[in-house]
């Protein structure tokens, strides 16, 4: 089922940042893409900008995250690409596991999959398999109640291991995940390892809330016959609760930080002294880079307390 990938016209290998947008970037998510930004020009990669905007489009929020990035100075290379651009190419992949006997319609709700018991060798919270082995006569019978039917893997594994360079080996769970959803859009794991394989991206560097959907993208890459990037999963920012942050924290947004007094160079130095390294500019910042010496424990900030315009913390 090999596929080769035509969009990397440019046989260097990328790394890419693919924000949703769903609003604003805020601090934590600014400090991911300068991370994922210095992984790739320490090792020599491109860097790609993807909007991951199958879902949740905020009007505006893709321009503003764009000119946020800008502004802070990193850099990216070539276009910028927008899966609602690219769905034909979900399409063949889909196609591709279908024609190879890995798919199945799925008509159960979300909230039949929460009443039903996890798999018998599932994970926790793993789709039980409801709808895995329906005879014909049982899919004519959904599809005449108007049920809109997503579309499932059919995974033979029940786990599957990455290898991630800030947490290890990582073994977590595979099961039947949905490849495209009831209302007919490609589901996010799916587009996820179509576009980073086409792109030519064989470094993914984001946020370790998604560490646990890596197996199953690693495993959805393998069936396609597609290779499987190197991951590193980058611990998030935390307000003081120990929540991951959010624009209810306050003064999270570049908008929100340049209205109280500060320029794009001092949030820059903020993410930057974050990391334990210093810099004004994304390439003064890479000089000192070493994903060896990152901490591995996320940032705890409390927005109001930040960089004072005054310059007292
Ligand atoms: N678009 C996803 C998000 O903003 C990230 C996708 C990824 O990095 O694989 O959460």
């Amino acid at each position: 089922m090999a596929a080769v990938p035509d969009d990397a016209a440019d046989p260097t290998p990328a790394g890419r940042y693919a924000p949703s947008p769903s609003g604003d970037l805020h601090l934590g998510n600014l400090r991911t893409a300068l991370l994922a930004w210095l992984f790739a020009r320490s090792t020599g990669r491109r860097f790609l900008l993807r909007i991951d905007d199958l879902d949740r489009v905020r009007p505006g929020a893709q321009e503003r995250q764009l000119a946020d990035l800008a502004a802070l100075g990193l850099d990216w290379d070539g276009p910028v690409v927008r899966q609602s651009g690219r769905l034909p190419r979900y399409d063949a992949a889909i196609e591709r596991l279908t024609a190879a006997g890995r798919t199945y319609e799925c008509y159960c709700t979300r909230r039949e999959i929460q009443q039903a018991a996890t798999a018998p060798h599932g994970p926790m919270g793993a789709y039980p398999g409801t709808c895995r082995d329906l005879t014909e006569a049982a899919r004519a019978r959904k599809r005449a109640e108007g049920r809109p039917a997503a579309l499932r893997l059919r995974a033979d594994v029940h786990e599957f291991t990455v290898h991630d360079q800030l947490h290890g080996d990582y073994r977590g769970p595979v099961d039947d995940v949905v490849l495209r959803r009831g209302d007919g859009i490609p589901a996010y794991n799916l587009a996820v390892v179509v576009d980073d394989a086409e792109q030519g991206v064989d470094q993914v560097v984001r946020g370790d809330d998604l560490l646990p959907s890596t197996p199953r993208q690693a495993y959805l890459a393998t069936l396609l016959g597609l290779p499987v990037p190197h991951y590193a999963h980058v611990p998030l920012v935390l307000n003081e609760e120990g929540k991951r942050l959010a624009k209810r924290d306050g003064a999270v947004t570049l908008a929100d930080r340049r209205a109280l007094g500060n320029t794009p160079e001092q949030v820059l130095a903020l993410l930057a002294g974050s990391l334990g390294l210093a810099g004004n500019t994304p390439s003064q910042v890479l000089a000192r880079f070493d994903p060896a010496l990152l901490p591995g424990q996320p940032w705890i900030v409390s927005p109001d307390r930040l960089l004072q315009p005054s310059g007292c913390p």
